[in-house]
């Protein structure tokens, strides 16, 4: 078969439209599906990106300040070693050892203490402010040990202003070596709260910034109780202590909020910051997208699905519906029996069976007797009613399921009988006969015996060119029988066992 016409053909079948409404929602899926998981990525990208640069930023800014602090710092500790500053006055004094950085806006305030705490010089008051800082950690540490360079402190309150500040400390040391004091900057918490704020992330997002022993010097957003908490010991702290920079997702130990965390150590100074974007943030957009994008996509699923199981119902109505027509067109209406389109093409294919087997088929052509004088006597429809019951006579004498009993004309009916012989179809027209003897229509006073009928046999197919001659001898034998007084049967010669002898009379009923 040519391709257009198969595919016409499955086009046109049930089968094909439900399958298609199957597969076609299938491939809608599974499409959309890779889609969104596309998507997806794409919303994490966006946001690994995002916190990237972020961090890139916050750290460049806060490394920046810090540089700065120092630098003032170690000039400071540098200019008390230069030579007459120890003897200058102590306003001369000041004014040499703090710039123009001591007053930057964040800069707390920048202070030289002396080996007892004790500030001696104030970089924002003249004569210095009463303060003994002796007992901060800071203080102590620098004291201890000469080589610890800049020192951070956690999270404190400045004892002058009342600020939050973290303290920023180098050691003086004497000429000698020994210990001489320390020079403090302080820089304001504030800062880091301003300069978060400007980034303007999410309610649940979070930006921390922690000393390395695990101290949170400052969290955005800004909450009071974060400050100088201390994570050391957890998972993501550990995570961000261990490595110089990296990207994780983790559960905060802080509030069970699951988050990327972007994280870096800022600079060489003992700080480390993160940026922690809320995976329910960056999948949220992706989420409104995904659940607008599945609705569409599952109600054309719907749809097609639903198209299809109807165009696939109709089109097996309409299947249902040419099978029984193709039934009426070969089926008699007065008497339910198949009719002689049916006959012509059932005989055709007996025929060719008979043909390939060698195996004898018989036809049995019956025609009711002077029938027309029923219908003159009695009227049409009573004829009607005898041809039905004639009908009834003809089905009940045969039993095999390949047997075939059709109507081909007015008051004449065939029997056709694969695998029978001509005995065979002379016991089934000694049948036929009884039947009919026993035939009445009590309604129009016609009792049984009243009616008969006269058969002619044929069989085939030895000598039969075609299933239409089979038809035309047994038609012969038929005539044959209604000149021999009818209400018998005659059999036509030249059936598979016949001996050579003229249309023999069979059967004779009287
Ligand atoms: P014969 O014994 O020689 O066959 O005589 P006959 O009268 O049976 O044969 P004929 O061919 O002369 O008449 C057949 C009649 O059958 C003619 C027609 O009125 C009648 N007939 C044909 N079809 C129908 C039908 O469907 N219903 C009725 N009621 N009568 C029919
Ligand atoms: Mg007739
Ligand atoms: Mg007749």
């Amino acid at each position: 078969m040519a391709l257009p016409l198969r595919l016409s053909k499955r086009l046109r079948s049930a089968r094909t439209w439900i399958a298609l409404g199957v597969l076609a929602p299938i491939g809608m899926l599974v499409v959309s599906g890779l889609m969104l998981l596309d998507l997806r990525r794409d919303a994490w990208d966006k946001a690994k990106q995002t916190s990237e640069n972020l961090l890139q930023v916050i750290e460049h800014d806060i490394s920046r300040n810090i540089e700065i602090i120092d630098l003032t710092l170690q000039a400071v500790v540098d200019n008390l070693k230069a030579p007459g500053v120890a003897e200058a006055s102590p306003e001369l004094r000041q004014l040499i050892l703090f710039d123009r950085a001591a007053s930057a806006r964040d800069l707390g305030v920048m202070l030289v203490l002396d080996e007892n705490g004790d500030v001696i010089v104030d970089s924002s008051a003249w004569p210095p402010r009463k303060l003994n800082n002796a007992d901060r950690d800071y203080f102590q540490a620098h004291k201890a040990r000469r080589d610890l360079g800049l020192v951070m402190s956690g999270p404190l309150v400045s004892r002058l202003t009342g600020a939050r500040i973290v303290v920023l400390s180098r050691r003086i040391d004497k000429p000698d070596g020994t210990f001489g004091g320390i020079v403090l900057g302080s820089l304001k918490l504030s800062y880091f709260i301003r300069l978060f704020d400007q980034i303007g992330l999410g309610p649940d997002d979070a930006i921390n910034l922690y000393l390395r022993d695990g101290t949170r010097l400052i969290r955005y957003p800004y909450e009071e109780a974060d400050i100088g908490a201390n994570i050391a010991g957890s998972p993501t702290f550990d995570r961000f202590a261990s490595e110089r920079s990296g990207a994780f997702v983790a559960v905060s130990v802080r509030d069970d909020v699951e988050r990327h965390y972007a994280f870096t150590h800022v600079g060489d100074w003992p700080l480390i910051l993160n940026v922690a974007l809320a995976t329910d943030t960056i999948e949220s957009a992706w989420r409104n997208k995904a659940l607008v994008i599945s609705g569409i996509v599952l109600a054309l699923c719907g749809l097609t699905i639903f198209l299809s199981l109807l165009y696939g119902r109709d089109l097996r109505r309409r299947a249902a519906l040419q099978a029984e027509l193709a039934e009426l067109s070969c089926t008699d209406v007065l008497t339910g029996l198949p009719n002689r389109r049916r006959f012509e093409e059932v005989a055709e294919r007996v025929w060719a069976t008979a043909r390939r087997t060698h195996k004898p088929f018989a036809l049995l052509v019956v025609d009711a007797d002077h029938f027309k004088r029923y219908n003159d006597h009695y009227g049409h429809s009573v004829g009607d009613e005898v041809l039905k019951g004639l009908a009834k006579s003809l089905r009940a004498s045969v039993h095999r399921p390949d047997d075939l009993v059709a109507r081909v004309g007015g008051e004449e009916f065939v029997i056709l009988l694969p695998e029978t012989d001509t005995d065979g179809a002379l016991r089934i027209a000694d049948k036929l006969h009884e039947s009919v003897a026993s035939l009445a229509v009590p309604s129009a006073g016609i009792g049984a015996g009243e009616v008969t009928v006269s058969v002619g046999v044929a069989v085939g197919p030895a000598t039969t060119a075609s299933p239409q001659d089979l038809f035309e001898r047994a038609d012969a034998a038929l005539y044959a029988a209604k000149e021999g007084g009818r209400n018998q049967t005659r059999c036509a010669p030249g059936g598979p066992e016949d001996t050579g002898a003229m249309l023999a009379l069979r059967s004779l009923h009287v």
